[in-house]
């Protein structure tokens, strides 16, 4: 007899998510905001805090922080769903328009979230791999949406964790090639500064994820929101849990999300030390540096594992290994740190790359090509 019964079959293939909690002095591998909120805010917080009413159940529609979201992308409250991150609302897609004999299009190497949800939800996967340099496959992807079976279409925009842009005109041929929901996940709008959001009126199956994880800095407590069509976001709703978002961070969200001119500085900041790492990761001899419009740099090298283990080993820098992700191979991703960070985190590439190349020199099997950053 078993020592119990059986769960899901579906579950037998899945192993439970690992957050690979590594301690580091330098950690780039989330994609975190590296700065903690402004003392200002924690301040106009902590003035607070004494009257706040943990004791009560929090608003099941976060409507305060509806109502802010929404007037600020010109759409209605009934427009706007807030989740326990961005990570509850896809989830929440997936028990809506995924389940058994239900299709999610996804397309990989992106988000790994799309594809776990799709599986704990019994959902089948299309796959439509991303080409070479990860663009995707426009064609491919148009032809099998239009054979309409798809309900449920996953497309991270910058993606995650390759960093580039979809076109546009891509992205409205596909809202028209069916009705299947297309999700547009804007995690990192904030850095790319770019939105479908003027879409939305005339494709009601478009619905666009934001989250005050990555340039909020609010990671640690959970807040993302969807924007879409009242209906569809109504059947949200049907599916969701109904306190999944807590009083605190509700409230939390709200402060922050009315001094969001607050955050201005240090994006920007992100940006410029961004595009700094893009130029010199360049530079290194042999590493090929993947153009990025989020707070995070995708490069391959040769080795890369090594590397991942020296930048955390010797420099207790921890970046995030993506060398087992089918079509990234040999590829690490860098989360942008602040400036000190970030020249940390180069020097102790270029010392590494370089110690390699050196040692090899003395055996006698590789030419120095080009040079290291200083
Ligand atoms: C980080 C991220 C999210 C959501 O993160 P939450 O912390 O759950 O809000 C969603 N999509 C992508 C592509 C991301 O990188």
């Amino acid at each position: 007899m078993n020592r119990f019964r059986s769960a899901r079959e579906e579950l037998d293939q899945l192993v439970p998510y690992d957050a690979k909690d590594v301690r580091a002095e330098v950690l780039l591998a989330s994609n975190e905001n590296p700065m903690n909120l402004p003392q200002e805010i924690v301040k106009k917080l902590s003035e607070r805090l004494s009257q706040f009413q943990f004791n009560r159940y929090p608003d099941p529609t976060a409507s305060a922080l509806r109502r802010l979201l929404a007037e600020a992308n010109g759409l209605e409250p009934e427009n706007v769903l807030v989740g326990n991150g961005g990570d509850e609302l896809i989830f929440d897609l997936l028990l809506a328009w995924g389940g058994p004999g239900r299709t999610m299009l996804d397309l990989p190497p992106t988000f790994g979230m799309y594809a776990i949800d799709a599986a704990t939800t019994g959902t089948s996967v299309v796959s439509i791999p991303r080409l070479e340099d990860f663009s995707v496959n426009q064609d491919a992807v148009l032809q099998r949406v239009r054979q309409g079976d798809i309900d449920l279409v996953m497309i991270a925009n910058p993606n995650n964790p390759t960093g580039g842009l979809i076109d546009e005109s891509f992205l409205i041929d596909l809202l028209g090639a069916s009705d299947a929901i297309v999700l547009v996940d804007e995690a990192y709008f904030e850095f790319s500064r770019l939105t479908m959001r003027h879409h939305m009126s005339r494709h009601p199956n478009l619905v666009l994820l934001r989250t005050f994880s990555k340039a909020f800095s609010l990671a640690g407590l959970r807040v993302g929101y969807l924007l879409g069509d009242a209906d569809v976001i109504c059947e949200l709703m049907k599916v969701r849990q109904p306190y999944s978002v807590d009083a605190f961070s509700q409230w939390v969200a709200a402060t922050v999300y009315r001094e969001r001119v607050m955050f201005e500085q240090v994006i920007s900041d992100i940006i410029r030390n961004r595009d700094m790492i893009s130029r010199e990761l360049a530079q290194v001899p042999g590493v090929e540096v993947f153009p990025s419009e989020a707070n995070f740099v995708l490069f391959r090298v040769e080795h890369a594992s090594a590397l991942w283990r020296d930048m955390l080993h010797t420099h207790s820098v921890l970046i995030r290994d993506f060398t087992r992700t089918p079509g990234l191979e040999n590829c690490l991703r860098v989360t942008v740190g602040t400036a000190e960070e970030s020249v940390r985190f180069l020097e102790g590439v270029a010392e590494v790359i370089g110690g390699r190349r050196s040692a090899a020199e003395l055996a006698g099997t590789g030419g120095a090509r080009g040079r290291g950053v200083e």
